[in-house]
């Protein structure tokens, strides 16, 4: 059987690459898409290992040879994700997570409509400057340019939010884990047909649901006030 593809976004820097870590040392058989990118490493990244890192004319063969889900450009260099990851991971049955940005995602959802949506949000304006800042400072670079472009781009990152199945706000890192597992726990028992009566079962379920994006309107709307988005379901 066709195993499940989650789709994670995030403006840059609100600790999605944390999160995702952390999920994968608790969630199994969860695959990663590791993406192409035409940027160039950051602090401790190692090739194949956080992205595969090509040059542009690579990157641009990969286009013109069709190897890509989708791609996008973002800061000035291109993103994509190889079709080989999916084709890998379905064939084994198992379930693949890709981290990529709100225009990536909108071309996932168009070609592969159940694609499970997950956008992550940092808690204010100041706590995303200063994840950013610290970010920076532990790679030995802080380049203010770079972190005002990344928080200019936030916003409209964030205007995309309601087009995610579910939505969740990085705020204590537990919880924020707490509830992404959950959420591909219950992706899980609900396509593989289990039983969701069962006591945790149910727990879980209430979990991911209480980050539907339906259900969570008095969590998110200080959020994205204090973004400048208004709420909608
Ligand atoms: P992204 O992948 O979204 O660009 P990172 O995972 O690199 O972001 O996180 C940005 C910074 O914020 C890192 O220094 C990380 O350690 C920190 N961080 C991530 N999540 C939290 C959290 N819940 N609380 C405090 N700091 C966090
Ligand atoms: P960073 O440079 O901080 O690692 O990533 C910048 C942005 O590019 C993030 O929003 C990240 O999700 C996005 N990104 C990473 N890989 C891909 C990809 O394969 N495709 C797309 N569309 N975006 C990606």
């Amino acid at each position: 059987m066709a195993g499940l593809l989650f789709i994670i976004s995030a403006p840059s820097g609100s600790g999605k690459s944390t999160l995702v870590h952390e999920l994968r040392s608790v969630e199994k058989n969860l695959d990663f898409s590791v993406s192409y990118t035409t940027r160039a490493p950051r602090g401790s990244e190692e090739n194949g290992r956080e992205y595969h890192f090509v040059p542009r004319e690579r990157f641009e063969a990969m286009i013109a040879e069709d190897e890509l889900l989708e791609y996008a450009e973002v800061f000035g260099s291109y993103y994509g994700t190889g079709r080989s990851a999916l084709s890998e991971s379905f064939a084994h049955g198992r379930d693949l997570l890709l981290d990529i940005d709100v225009q990536g995602a909108e071309q996932v959802r168009e070609r592969l409509p159940e694609a499970i949506s997950i956008f992550i949000l940092p808690p204010t304006p100041d706590v995303l400057k200063m994840r950013l800042t610290n970010r920076s400072r532990a790679e030995g670079k802080v380049e203010d340019s770079v972190i005002e472009r990344r928080l200019a781009k936030a916003q409209h990152e964030i205007e995309n939010y309601h087009k995610y199945k579910y939505v969740l706000v990085n705020d204590v890192l537990e919880r924020a884990v707490d509830e992404l597992s959950a959420i591909v726990k219950a992706e899980r028992y609900l396509h593989d047909g289990d039983d969701l009566t069962r006591p945790g079962v149910q727990k879980v379920l209430a979990i991911a649901e209480s980050c539907r994006v339906s259900h969570s309107a008095e969590r998110l709307r200080p959020v994205l006030d204090a973004f400048g988005v208004v709420f909608s379901s």
